[in-house]
């Protein structure tokens, strides 16, 4: 007898999102507004620009921020105050996964200081059902130059050995701490010349927790073209290690930067030729995790065919769609209608959940508008979607005017 459940989803998208069907009119239109602007990238571009003047120059523009693009994309300025959001997203059926975004830091105290920040959301996403999983970026505790240096073998320097080690520690103890709570923990994956460290971090981590479920998640960024080879030499050594691998697999967000990195110093570019061969390594390592009896996969992306894709597999082998093992996730914010509709249809599904101080969380939020305001962008597809969700409730109240009129 069959024992999986998964039905996957249908290849074309609803019409009408379910998730802006249950918006109210004041929402709906809110939404509208923001994503209309989101949707223009030189306006985008500009009030990026403007805003982070602002907050620099510490004119009182925090107020509009947090009335805006935060409110739309962050849970709130800490994880309490993210409280209201992460029950809303609960009672649709999707979880949250706490996302504290400070990247990039420079002093020893500001990045001890953030690992205190990273422990409290560890204890509180262990302590809450509804939040899954937890996430963070290890540019946040360890020196992104060391990261560097360390993976192209320049740090000689004892004092900056030193360093590295103080910040590797940092990373383990947070990772501790998950194995410690049993609360598995995502490595967000950054720019590939820094990569090589985190990932050997991931591994060394994977041995030691992953022994009896996925504590430690590592990130494959599928935009760059060796990452099947790796991913194929993380199952190899999964299974000689005997632990269980876990993965969450994107598409990959710095690919203008890596591309403008290879040119100017004169290296073999790390990206894929083009977006299909990103896909088709995408959807190989999809199957690869899928087909796989313990593995772990978080699938992080907003593309519905790739979703649909993964549970056509998850039915061809049997996965039941309430597994733990498989977990799609996107960005809070963008792309509601595929999470709702993937949660609808009983998949697990989980959502970043970005906070922290409005100036601490902005580049983050600058980086979400710029990315997204593309044609193509998926701003410009939920814009679709709210648009036609204003436009169906338009004609449906003309309908009614009319009915009652000739009533
Ligand atoms: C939950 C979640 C977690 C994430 N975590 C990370 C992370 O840890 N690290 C990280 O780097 N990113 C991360 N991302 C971002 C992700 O990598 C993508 O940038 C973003 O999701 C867009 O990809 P997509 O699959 O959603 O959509 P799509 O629109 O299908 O794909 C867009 C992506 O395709 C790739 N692409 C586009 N054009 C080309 C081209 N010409 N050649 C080759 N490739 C191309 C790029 O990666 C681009 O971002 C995360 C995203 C989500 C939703």
């Amino acid at each position: 007898m069959a024992t999986f459940e998964a039905v996957p989803l249908d290849h074309s998208p609803p019409d009408r999102s379910p998730a802006y069907r249950r918006l109210t009119n004041q929402v709906l239109q809110r939404k509208l507004s923001l994503f209309g602007i989101m949707n223009q990238a030189k306006i985008v571009q500009i009030l990026g620009f403007l805003a982070e003047w602002a907050m620099r120059l510490r004119l009182p523009v925090k107020g509009i921020i947090r009335a805006t693009v935060f409110r739309e994309f962050c849970g709130g300025e800490s994880l309490q105050k993210s409280l209201p959001r992460i029950s809303e997203l609960h009672s649709l059926g999707i979880g949250s996964i706490p996302d504290y975004s400070v990247e990039g830091l420079k002093s020893e105290e500001l990045m001890d200081d953030t690992l205190l920040k990273l422990q409290d959301a560890l204890a509180f996403t262990a302590n809450h059902e509804q939040t899954p999983l937890f996430v963070f970026k290890v540019t946040g505790l360890v020196h992104v130059n060391l990261l560097e240096g360390f993976g192209c073998n320049t740090l000689t320097d004892p004092h900056q050995l030193q360093s590295y080690q103080r910040g590797v520690e940092r990373v383990h103890s947070l990772l501790r701490m998950a194995a410690e709570l049993q609360c598995p923990i995502m490595i967000d994956a950054e720019e590939s010349w820094i990569q090589d460290p985190i990932d050997q971090i991931a591994l060394e981590a994977s041995v030691e927790f992953n022994q009896s479920k996925a504590i430690v998640v590592q990130t494959l960024q599928m935009y760059r073209h060796d990452r099947i080879n790796y991913l194929r030499y993380c199952m190899e050594h999964a299974a000689e290690n005997s632990y269980v691998p876990a993965f969450k697999v994107v598409r990959g967000a710095y690919m203008e930067k890596e591309r403008e990195r290879a040119s100017l110093m004169g290296y073999h570019d790390p990206i894929q030729p083009d977006k299909a061969s990103t896909d088709r390594d995408t959807h190989l390592a999809i199957e690869i995790l899928l087909q796989h009896t313990t593995a772990f996969i978080c699938l992080g992306t907003h593309n519905r065919w790739s979703c649909v894709l993964a549970t056509e597999l998850m039915a061809k082998f049997n996965i039941p769609k309430s597994s733990n093992r498989v977990i799609f996730a996107q960005l809070l914010g963008m792309s509601d209608s595929l999470s709702v509709e993937l949660a609808d249809a009983g998949y697990k599904v989980a959502k970043y959940l970005p906070f922290g101080p409005v100036n601490k969380v902005l580049p983050y939020l600058l980086r979400r508008a710029g990315e997204n305001s593309s044609a193509a962008g998926e701003i410009s597809r939920e814009y679709a979607l709210l648009l036609a969700e204003k436009n169906h409730r338009r004609k449906s109240a003309s309908v009614e005017g009319q009915t009652s009129s000739a009533a």
